[in-house]
């Protein structure tokens, strides 16, 4: 290992470094763990950049890390991470003995552009494979991720996609101030990292290049059939095979396929809510997801309906130039401090992404940790607490209590905000979003007003509410969120025996894994029902390598199977349920009243994984036939 920094370059891009990921680097590339002290941890890190540490604590670690790092520099070979020292090192970090997420943690750290994941097998190499194609619905995310995984193993697939172009829903959201509130680091393919991210959290361009550039630099646009939606999917029991009827720019066209993925996301299909008066107004009228960019704003009087996710970032954008602003809330959202939101990486923190060996590798470590350990802690229910809507256990009230006062503090001036601002329920029954203080700046500002009040009316000339007062506007924007809980929806999916996917769900879609569902064979969902994380571990992509590492043991298993279609068997697929059920009745979700799009109408969470993220790594490791019937 060289470094290519002096002693005063070195402690300059120090500076910018995240000094919990710093330190485990030092400890990796020495193997000495003595720098890591239990005096430069701190108990606070669980929202907070830097984990929590004081100026005092960072200075020191860093002095610590630039004296070792300089005496490193020239070419001390990395001592190998074997399973004893990367236990040694995230026990420290995550405050808990690690020996369990051992071989998860060896996947991940690893050099920048490694692919631990990677198939490991590829269909020419399989003696006497039979003919195995697969059809992935969407090019989105996920879709991409198992186009390039199923090519990679050498397996035929091509993907169906209904845009002109790859990104799925960050190709589709293009409301100012759109971005991921998912670190870059994460937010991204675990083979596919970027050293040089410009942002902590990307933009939605950046984001969509991302993927853009993916699906290039590996080949996957061949394999992608634009402009083309699939309309009905249907089992095909004689053949064993999927019939796809998809509407192409050319007509109605037929194809056949033996596996289907269903990668057509969770938060794509806009919910417009069906206010009486709603195709009254006179005014341009739009959902966030289908921004009208013709409709300029300036000096205008703006209506915003909702204030989750994505109104909370555009409305402090559209702020900038609306003449009035008047946003409609039906319940506020928990804001968790991120300072660095907005901010673009600095140049010492990237220069230690691209030139200090495996710092890249911890860093992302250090942003899956709180999901591998403590965050889940605080959604909870604790029923000796006892529970209520204000919080679910002590470690929720205690959260409620920080960040209460981390809500609180930025009122000044406006303490008539705070019943409308600080939440009713409890930490986690709903997402929380991240904030830099961008939020309660906007709502203090003069032509802007909150609106509590329900919502009664929409009229010609604007929003009339339960108190009969008239809000007028020029312009209403639905930040009103998406069809959630409709899995696959408006695919008609037809499997054995006629059997109609959305009738048999009933509006309550469940799959074994969020991956396999009875009575639909060679059918496979990317992030589809109960894969969702409450901000509880990595991010949707990582569940996503996690589902398509499934996927791709499956495949080879029909490869090499005298059998063409495996379907779960139903009682491995009841027995999930009613575990995923159990959990998600005892988290903060489940047992708060609030609602929201973690809740399904017949009341139950469809989609939110329960359980820790390692805990679906573990059980999506391995295809089991013996969970399968096998279909001749
Ligand atoms: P959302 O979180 O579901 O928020 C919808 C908002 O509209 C809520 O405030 C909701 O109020 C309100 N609403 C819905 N129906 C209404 C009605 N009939 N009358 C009045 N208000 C109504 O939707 P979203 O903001 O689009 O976000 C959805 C999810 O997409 C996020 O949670 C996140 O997972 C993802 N997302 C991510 C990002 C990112 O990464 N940066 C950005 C945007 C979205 P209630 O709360 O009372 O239901």
């Amino acid at each position: 290992m060289t470094i290519h920094a002096d002693d005063a370059q070195l402690r300059r891009h120090l500076r910018d470094a995240e000094v919990p990921a710093l330190l485990m680097t030092v400890a990796h590339l020495t193997g000495d763990t003595s720098i890591l002290r239990d005096d430069l941890l701190s108990d606070g890190w669980l929202f907070l950049p830097q984990g929590g540490l004081t100026a005092r604590q960072r200075e020191e670690a860093r002095a610590l890390a630039a004296g070792v790092l300089a005496r490193l520099r020239d070419g001390a070979p990395v001592p190998p991470l074997d399973a004893r020292m990367l236990r040694r090192i995230t026990s420290w970090a995550l405050g808990m003995d690690t020996a369990d997420l051992v071989p998860l943690l060896a996947e991940e750290i690893v050099p920048l552009g490694a692919d631990p994941k990677a198939p490991g097998w590829n269909r020419y190499d399989l003696p006497g494979a039979r003919d195995v194609e697969v059809a992935v619905v969407g090019a989105g995310m996920s879709g991409l991720l198992a186009a390039y995984r199923l090519k990679q193993a050498g397996v035929p697939v091509v993907v169906y996609e209904k845009n002109s172009d790859v990104g799925g829903t960050w190709l589709e959201n293009t409301y100012p101030g759109c971005r991921v509130d998912v670190a870059s680091q994460l937010y991204s393919y675990s083979f596919a990292q970027r050293a040089d991210w410009p942002q902590h959290f990307s933009t939605r361009d950046g984001l969509w290049q991302y993927f853009a550039d993916f699906a290039k630099q590996h080949g996957l646009y061949e394999h992608i059939r634009f402009d083309t939606e699939v309309r009905a999917a249907a089992w095909d029991e004689p053949a064993g095979r999927w019939r796809l009827t998809l509407d192409t720019p050319d007509g109605a066209r037929t194809v056949t396929s033996t596996v289907l993925v269903a990668a057509v996301g969770q938060l794509n299909r806009p919910h417009v809510p069906d206010i009486p008066g709603r195709d009254e107004f006179a005014g341009p009228a739009f959902h966030s997801a289908r921004w009208d960019h013709s409709v300029d704003l300036a000096g205008r009087r703006v209506a915003v309906v909702g204030t989750g996710a994505s109104a909370v970032q555009f409305i402090p954008e559209i702020a900038k130039t609306a003449g009035e602003l008047c946003i409609f809330q039906r319940t506020p959202p928990w804001l968790r401090p991120t300072p660095n939101y907005h901010q673009p990486v600095a140049g010492g923190l990237r220069w230690l992404h691209e030139h200090l060996p495996y710092y890249a590798a911890w860093y992302r470590f250090w942003l899956l940790a709180p999901g591998l350990h403590r965050v889940l802690d605080g959604w909870v229910v604790d029923r000796d607490h006892p529970p209520t809507e204000r919080a679910i256990s002590a470690v929720n009230d205690a959260l409620r209590a920080t960040l209460t006062g981390y809500m609180r503090g930025q009122l000044a001036g406006r303490p008539d905000l705070e019943p409308f601002v600080i939440p009713a329920y409890p930490v986690g029954a709903k997402r929380v979003l991240r904030d830099n203080g961008a939020w309660i700046a906007t709502l203090k500002r003069e032509h802007v007003r909150l609106v509590g009040e329900r919502i009664e009316r929409i009229t010609p000339k604007g929003i009339r509410t339960a108190d009969g007062v008239e809000h007028p506007a020029d312009v209403i924007v639905y930040g009103t969120g998406f069809a959630a809980s409709e899995f696959l929806a408006p695919m008609t999916v037809t499997g054995r025996g006629g059997v109609d996917l959305h009738r048999s769900w009933n509006g309550d879609a469940r799959a074994y894994l969020g991956l396999t569902v009875p009575g639909f064979p060679n059918l496979f969902c990317c992030y589809g029902p109960n894969t969702n994380l409450a901000g509880h571990g990595g991010s949707i992509i990582y569940m996503s390598e996690c589902g398509v590492t499934y996927l791709l043991d499956a495949v080879r298993h029909l490869l090499g199977a005298p059998h063409r279609a495996v379907e779960v068997r139903r009682e491995v697929f009841d027995a999930f349920n009613v575990e995923v059920d159990a959990a998600n009745a005892e988290r903060a979700w489940g047992f708060s009243k609030v609602g929201g799009w973690f809740i399904n109408r017949a009341g139950r969470s469809a989609q939110n994984w329960p359980f820790p993220a390692q805990e679906y790594w573990r059980r999506t490791r391995r295809f089991n036939p013996a969970e399968y019937l096998h279909l001749p």
